[in-house]
């Protein structure tokens, strides 16, 4: 008896792990080579898409954009010209990456992918203090991430403390300073690790006190956040600061745990490459952006590196014969264009059926009206997580036919809404059935739970 050959496996050219400015130029380079490159996003694993651009406001040192961009908006280009030259995108984490042999195997989401070289693009996740108190005001008046959550209506005039002492704490106390009465700066040596300009920035702000040479040794409160306890790092005289916000800027640590072991790392876990080089120890593997960057760690620097990468790969493909390429039509893909906000509906534009409205009108008639499954989003336009949010839970509806429906609140324009709905930070999304609030979701979560949610209630 003849059995049936198993269906050959094409392993893909290159893939691409990382959604960061290194990986999407790395794939925007490799789909204009041709390569047809598939690029995982990743999800949660190691922060959320898009990379840490996401989690910033204006980006004033990007070159091409004299007046700045918010690093959400510019990571919502960089991905749109991915894809408008052929990259494939799985919008997942990639669970497991084995380097043993060629072609080396990732396993998303269950699937296995093979593939003749690598790019690994998957920058650094933000780091915690590990506070005995901490996981107690997680959400609750901590936070790493003060460009998300700052607009919070519980720190609305509030006292708020930040900790850390490079440009990004500097960039959040600033930041910070448009909500809170007053932010404390708490800096565990005497100097600022920022750049001047950023540190000049802060010491020259009336609403910015700065700690210096203090640890943050717990914090305390009720239901939320009341105090922080300072140490004097020479001294050791306590002092006890009362705030209503703690955001984390500590540095960030690799995202190299998918690999360790299987490939050469520095000391501090970072991907080892030679100087100015993105190729790692493993054949047909190549690193781009801060997960092999322990110096210049800025967007354009990654952009460049992910640049390198691709084409780096591109020769290492074509010197051993490996590149299958795609070949384009003959006239250029349609442009990306600009993206298209969703209005905020009033009693003009109002549908009683559309998959997806925004503001505070279409909340209340929904709320009243709707007797289907409703998803209520909080959020705000800095918000970088949002911005990853909203895409995938259009995409739970769509799915769902219009059996479900969705509303988009902007914590900023719609505050009251947002206090009356006890939000605390953004992302938030409550999802409501015939006025009852059956589940609240906080932070980026997987399609999954808001699909199994949802049909609970089918
Ligand atoms: P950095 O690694 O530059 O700074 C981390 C800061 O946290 C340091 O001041 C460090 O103190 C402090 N820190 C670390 N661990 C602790 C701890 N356990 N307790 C208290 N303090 C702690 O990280 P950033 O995220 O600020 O910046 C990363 C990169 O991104 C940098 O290259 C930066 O230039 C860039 N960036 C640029 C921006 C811009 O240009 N607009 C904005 C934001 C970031 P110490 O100094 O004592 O080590």
């Amino acid at each position: 008896m003849v059995s049936a050959a198993a269906p050959q496996v094409v392993p893909e050219n290159l893939v691409i792990v990382g959604s960061g400015p290194a990986g999407y130029t790395a794939a925007i380079y490799a789909a204009r080579a041709n390569l047809s490159p598939v690029l995982i996003t990743g999800f949660q694993a190691g922060g959320i898409a898009g990379g840490q651009l996401m989690t910033t406001t204006d980006v004033e040192n990007f070159p091409g954009f004299p007046d700045g961009i918010l690093g959400p908006d510019l990571m919502d280009r960089m991905r749109a010209q991915a894809v408008r030259w052929g990259t494939r995108l799985i919008e997942a984490d990639a669970d497991a990456i084995d380097l043993g042999q060629r072609p080396y195997r990732l396993t998303v989401e269950g699937q296995v992918i093979e593939t003749q070289a690598l790019i690994l693009a998957t920058g650094a996740s933000a780091n915690r203090l590990g506070l005995p108190h901490e996981q107690d005001f997680w959400s609750r008046g901590i936070s790493a991430c003060a460009i998300c959550d700052g607009a919070t209506p519980q720190f609305r005039n509030a006292e708020l403390a930040v900790v850390g002492g490079g440009d990004s704490a500097c960039e959040e106390a600033v930041y910070l300073t448009k909500y809170g009465s007053q932010v404390h700066l708490i800096v565990r040596r005497d100097v600022l690790r920022a750049s001047k300009a950023m540190a000049d920035r802060v010491l020259a702000n009336p609403a910015i006190s700065v700690h210096w040479n203090q640890d943050l040794v717990d914090v305390a409160g009720g239901d939320w956040l009341e105090t922080v306890q300072l140490r004097h790092t020479s001294t050791g005289q306590e002092e006890t600061l009362a705030v209503k916000g703690l955001f984390y800027a500590i540095g960030h640590t690799p995202n190299t745990g998918l690999v360790a072991g299987q490939i050469e790392l520095d000391g501090q876990g970072y991907l080892q490459v030679r100087s100015g080089r993105p190729e790692t120890s493993v054949d047909g593997v190549f690193a781009a952006g801060d997960v092999a960057d322990t110096e210049w760690r800025q967007g354009i620097t990654a952009a460049g590196s992910g640049c390198q990468a691709a084409l780096a790969a591109e020769r290492w493909l074509t010197h051993h014969d490996l590149a299958i390429t795609v070949s384009h039509d003959p006239v250029d893909p349609a442009p990306a264009g600009e993206p298209v906000p969703v209005p905020t509906s009033d009693e003009a534009n109002y549908d009683p059926s559309a998959l997806w409205q925004k503001g505070g009108y279409a909340l209340r008639k929904l709320y009243h009206d709707c007797d289907k499954p409703l998803l209520v989003v909080y959020s705000s336009p800095s918000c970088g997580p949002c911005h990853v949010l909203k895409p995938q839970l259009k995409r739970v509806l769509q799915d769902f036919g219009g059996a479900a429906q969705g509303v988009e609140i902007d914590i900023e324009t719609d505050q009251a809404i947002a206090e009356q709905a006890g939000v605390t930070g953004t992302p938030t999304v409550q999802l409501f059935f015939r006025k009852e609030l059956k589940q609240q979701f906080k932070g980026v979560k997987q399609r999954s739970e808001f699909k199994a949610a949802i049909e609970a209630l089918l």
